[in-house]
């Protein structure tokens, strides 16, 4: 029986999970739908079942859980009203898993998780000072200062998504009005593109034919194609993204800000505007000193695995304290 943990990352439509061994070898790695469940118990019952049958097949003994969520808290273990599960007040996931499993179990918010993957695994090995960005559906973010997560007191520091850019901006699925996820999102460029297209010069724009641009992946095309209004949608957000980080640059004084999810494979597209107009909105003392990356990690894997570590970290710090007070 080889030992291991298992790594959870439920986002807004799919789960993805995997069983990982202290060393960083992922033994299975597979996915189901969030979505299409009575409620979260159903959920929870055709995730364990497929968590017990994959631990059976690879013969694993499980040592632990780590879950990554959005809205997921760190300190109380629970997922409390994330606006795309439906699952209500304060789930606690974390409680569940463990009482499943008869092994510690934690939480933690899914950027947060993407953080500690990219730490563990990518570009952050040797910081202690960054920031993950994942542009998703919506906008989150993990953040490292001198080496240690920052959970914040009440387990939800890094709501980054949540920062107003715009005031009396766009409207916000948390009921405020121009949250920088209205804008910096692969939702968020879809709002642009109903917002923009009516503009004077726009007129003979390809992304006014929606069917074939339905989302910001084919936004991305038509821009890398040329396409004017796709070109100035990418501008405004990466402008709009630079106002935000000249902020978040001047409190944290990070080494660098590293972008996961499907947005950010638009690379130099987002990149290119973000850094030109960040070299203009940054602190004199700070310009030119904070690296933007995309992570060479699959965004696809990277909440699990960060997960997973994040589990086999806190296992050994206890086994560590424990024998401590021995
Ligand atoms: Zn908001």
């Amino acid at each position: 029986m080889a030992d291991v943990v298992i790594g959870i990352d439920i986002g807004g439509t799919i789960t993805k999970f995997g069983l990982m061994t202290a060393t960083g070898k992922v033994v299975f790695h597979d996915n189901m739908p969030t979505t299409g469940f009575s409620g979260f118990d159903e959920y929870f019952k055709a995730l364990t079942d497929k968590l017990s049958l994959a631990c059976k097949k690879t013969a694993s003994q499980v040592l632990g859980v780590g879950v990554g969520a959005p809205m997921g808290n760190f300190i109380e273990g629970s997922i409390d009203m994330a606006t795309n599960l439906g699952w209500g007040k304060k789930v606690p996931v974390a409680g569940r898993f463990s009482e499943f499993f008869n092994k510690p179990a934690y939480l933690v918010n899914d950027a947060t998780a993407a953080a500690i993957g990219e730490k563990t695994f990518g570009l952050a090995k040797k910081m202690d000072d960054f920031l993950l960005i994942t542009l998703g559906t919506g906008l989150g973010c993990g953040i490292y200062v001198n080496g240690k997560l920052l959970h914040g007191k009440h387990g939800y520091a890094g709501e980054l998504g949540h920062v107003t850019v715009i005031p009396e901006g766009r409207k916000c699925n948390c009921g405020r009005l121009g949250c920088l996820e209205t804008y910096v999102s692969a939702s968020g460029v879809m709002k642009s593109v109903r917002e923009f297209k009516t503009k004077k010069g726009f007129e003979n724009s390809v992304l006014h034919d929606e069917a074939a641009y339905p989302d910001s992946k084919a936004v991305a095309r038509a821009a890398a194609n040329g396409d004017p209004l796709a070109e100035y949608i990418f501008e405004f957000t990466g402008e709009v993204l630079a106002s935000s980080l000249a902020n978040v640059i001047a409190m944290f004084n990070p080494e660098a800000i590293i972008f996961s999810g499907g947005l950010a494979n638009a690379g130099s597209l987002l990149i290119g505007p973000l850094e030109q107009f960040l070299s203009r909105k940054v602190l004199h003392n700070l310009r030119g000193k904070t690296k933007i990356y995309v992570s060479k990690l699959d965004s696809e894997k990277i909440a699990v695995l960060g997960a997973a570590s994040y589990a086999w970290q806190m296992i050994e710090e206890h086994s560590h304290n424990k024998s401590l007070v021995v």
